[in-house]
């Protein structure tokens, strides 16, 4: 059947999701208008490191080349203030990679398959939101305590592997991406008083947490300026959000950052997604039918990843908790393998 037969996809959003997506159904030849509200490239706050992500799934959306030369790292090294209580060898490698790189590939190969891109363009979903994906990623929570901080650093030991670091209402991961970056993000619990210039935040809520031997090491290195963001208004799901049409990525659920899953999620619920909407831009299958069976696999996918990571958040941030995780860490009584397959 020639394209012009089909029926248009319209997503709303041009993060990881809406761009897997897009790319995805131009290899079907499906007809796409994505609107991105930004521009690229760009960096986002975000860990960069991506936790059970299979290569089916990469396959199945066609971004086996912006994931070619990811980072791929097993080693985990936990460490409670500033000392290092234990370290897990991950079942699967994580991919490391910037959003800065990863998004303007998708970006590249999206319009190279024809899909049309309005950059710098705040959509509105339609009342009748048929045809249209809402990929606009997470929905803001004025009253939440939480903010992200990010920044990559040159010159710092990164032999460690991944590195997750629990300070007080905080916790900070490091991976390192393209050109020996490390990247350094943060979930902070929010402070008044602190200093929110862009460059100067990151460190000083480091110290705040009591992480200063973490902040001093990244003093010693430098800090690649362009990268320093933040976010604010984060909150985090418990269930899955389906709404009543088709959400996809954080507009779905937003995990906790510690599980490193969110950008999987965001691949995984994508690809959920192709074959009912190739379907259904097919015409060979009604709007009704193409979000009863997205929702489905939604739901499936993410339900018990979900509720598990909001019922271990809590040890992450609350000090006293943490000791807990910490000394079971330093036994290794922590069943790191179970509660990696119980997040993934
Ligand atoms: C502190 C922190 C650390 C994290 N660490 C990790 C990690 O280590 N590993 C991991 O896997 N995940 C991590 N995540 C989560 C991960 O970043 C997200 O899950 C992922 O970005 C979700 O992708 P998305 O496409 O749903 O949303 P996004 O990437 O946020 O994309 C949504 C896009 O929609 C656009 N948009 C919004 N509204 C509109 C509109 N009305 N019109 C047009 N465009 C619009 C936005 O500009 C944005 O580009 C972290 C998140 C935070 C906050």
């Amino acid at each position: 059947m020639s394209s012009a037969a089909h029926h248009t996809v319209s997503i709303v959003g041009g993060g990881l999701a809406g761009l897997a997506l897009g790319v995805a159904l131009r290899r079907a030849e499906v007809p796409v208008e994505l609107f991105e509200a930004g521009d690229y490239p760009r960096h986002r706050v975000c860990g960069e490191f991506m936790a059970g992500l299979d290569d089916a799934t990469v396959c199945r959306l066609g971004i086996e080349e912006a994931l070619a030369d990811a980072g791929a790292e097993r080693r985990v090294t936990w460490y409670l203030r500033n000392e290092a209580v234990g370290g897990q060898t991950l079942p699967h490698p994580a991919r490391t990679i910037s959003r800065l790189v990863l998004d303007a590939r998708l970006v590249a190969r999206f319009t190279a398959l024809g899909g049309r891109l309005h950059r710098g363009l705040r959509q509105a979903l339609p009342s009748d939101a048929t045809g249209w994906v809402d990929a606009a990623g997470r929905r803001r929570s004025t009253r939440s305590p939480w903010m992200g901080l990010k920044a990559h650093f040159g010159g710092i030991d990164a032999s460690a592997g991944l590195e997750l670091h629990l300070g007080d209402g905080a916790y900070v991961g490091l991976a390192t991406v393209e050109d020996g970056w490390v990247n350094v993000c943060g979930l902070f619990r929010r402070r008044s008083g602190l200093t929110m210039d862009r460059v100067s935040a990151l460190p000083a809520y480091l110290r705040a947490s009591g992480l200063d031997g973490l902040a001093d090491r990244l003093a010693a290195g430098k800090m690649r300026l362009e990268s320093a963001s933040a976010v604010a208004a984060l909150h985090f799901d418990r269930k899955v959000g389906l709404g009543d049409g088709i959400r996809l990525g954080d507009a779905v659920a937003m995990i906790p950052p510690f599980t490193g899953n969110g950008m999987a999620m965001a691949l995984i619920g994508a690809a959920c997604a192709v074959d009912p909407l190739v379907a259904w831009a097919r015409r060979e299958r009604s709007w009704p039918e193409t979000v009863g069976s997205v929702q489905s696999a939604l739901q499936a996918e993410f339900r018990t990843r979900l509720a598990g990571a909001s019922l271990l958040h809590p040890f992450l941030v609350n000090p006293s908790l943490q000791r807990g995780l910490g000394a079971a860490a330093r036994t290794g009584l922590l069943p790191l393998t179970r509660l990696y397959h119980l997040l993934h």
